[in-house]
């Protein structure tokens, strides 16, 4: 099972290992500090995403990285002298980036994968102005090319663990780097949530999925659920029907939050089937999914459900353990922000999904992004009059 192999992998090379924590909100992952999704990072840095996990392969694999990475010495790297560090490389981090590139900001992009963010689990994105039908790939593509022109330097893979504020500039620690800059933009984004299940953290990665568009390829013919009813859910729903043969649409209350025009779409499709007042009570199958057992809400009666495949697409959580000490989150943890988007510390800013905001939108992200990179430049700038 794919937790199982994590322990595995993590007791075998101990430190050396970070495995993502994708289940740190939950018990089983505070408890071995590991998730089930092989987003795994050797000193720091990523050397595997994805969440069908081969034990055997992947020791052997980590063997050799390991063996490489014990001859290097661990000093700390410091890259010093940035104006502005941001952290998180999707639309609004980008466009961050984009805008503190043309002030002529000496400006470095962290992020902690590749570039796009959770909206890389989007296959089309219909709503943002001026692009019909924009792949999420092609739009992020353009960003990032856009923002390079100005001359954005951008390093992927630099998962960001730490914010210090001691000296007069923010020390930003990814793995054994640290780049200190004067101002700092968060655009960290949003992971996805748990529904919190019996054995959900078991079957992850063995029918359990939470991203239709990276795991739909498994499910060819076969017959799966989605369960939430937001934007996300029908989305998935919608794409898993290209691949499989059947596809529920299991929601809590009896009528979807998601856009209408999404609602009208999926209730057009054929191979889509709604189980609306329906809520999942376990999980069948021993080593993979087999199936769920459902409750009707209305009438209270229970059934199973034979699937092979689960989305769980209930919604996200705010990408900000590191920053619980740093900068006043609210309660869910979103990064509270002003109209400039300054957070409580002055010269840290948020961008995107990952502030409190009324709408999670690549529209929104990307005026938030706009709006931070021109007042860490006015920050900036004010501190420079003061010197
Ligand atoms: P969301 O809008 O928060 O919807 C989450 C859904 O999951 C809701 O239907 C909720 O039920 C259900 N849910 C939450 N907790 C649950 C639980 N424990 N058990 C069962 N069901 C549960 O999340 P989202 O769909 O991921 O969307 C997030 C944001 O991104 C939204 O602002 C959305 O508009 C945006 N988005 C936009 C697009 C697009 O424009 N194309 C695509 C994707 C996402 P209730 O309805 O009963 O609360």
């Amino acid at each position: 099972m794919a937790l199982e192999a994590a322990k595995k992998i993590k007791e075998k090379f101990g430190e050396l290992i970070f495995l993502e924590e994708y289940l740190t909100d939950s018990d089983e992952g505070r408890a071995f500090n590991v998730t089930t999704s092989s987003n795994i990072f050797v000193n720091g840095q990523l050397v595997a995403m994805g969440i069908w996990l081969d034990q055997d392969k992947f020791t052997k694999y980590i063997q050799e990285i390991v063996g490489e990475t014990k001859q290097i010495k661990k000093d700390v790297v410091r890259h010093a002298g940035y104006d502005v560090v941001i952290i998180g490389g999707g639309p609004a981090g980008l466009t961050a980036g984009i805008y503190c590139a043309r002030a002529r900001l000496k400006t470095v992009l962290l992020d902690g994968a590749g570039l796009g963010g959770q909206v890389m689990t989007t296959d089309n994105i219909e709503n943002y102005p001026g692009f019909v039908g924009a792949g999420s790939g092609e739009l992020i593509k353009n960003m990032e090319g856009q923002a390079r022109r100005f001359g954005l330097e951008i390093q992927t893979f630099k998962r960001v663990n730490q914010i210090q504020l001691t000296g007069s500039d923010k020390e930003v620690r990814a793995g054994d780097e640290i780049y200190s800059a004067k101002a700092v933009i968060l655009a960290t984004g949003l992971k996805t949530a748990e529904l919190g299940i019996p054995r959900e953290t078991e079957l992850r990665g063995q029918g359990v999925s939470y991203c239709a568009v990276c795991d739909a390829n498994y499910f060819i013919g076969k017959r799966v659920a989605v369960v939430g009813g937001g934007d996300t859910a029908v989305e998935e729903a919608l794409y898993l029907s290209k691949f499989a043969s059947q596809v529920y649409l299991i929601h809590r209350r009896n009528e979807l939050r998601a856009a209408k025009i999404l609602q009208e779409t999926a209730f057009q499709n054929e191979k889509i089937s709604f189980l609306l007042s329906h809520i999942i009570q376990g999980l069948v199958g021993s080593n993979f999914l087999e199936g769920v057992k459902v409750q009707n809400l209305e009438t209270g009666d229970t059934s199973r459900l034979e699937v092979d495949g689960l989305f769980i697409a209930i919604g996200s959580r705010p990408h900000t353990s590191f920053l619980k000490d740093i900068v006043a989150l609210d309660e869910h943890g979103h990064v509270i922000v002003n109209d400039k988007m300054q957070t409580s510390v002055p010269g840290i800013y948020a961008a995107g999904d990952i502030r409190v905001t009324p709408l999670r939108q690549v529209s929104t992200a990307v005026g938030d992004g706009a709006i931070a990179a021109i007042s860490a430049e006015r920050y900036i700038t004010e501190n420079r009059k003061e010197e």
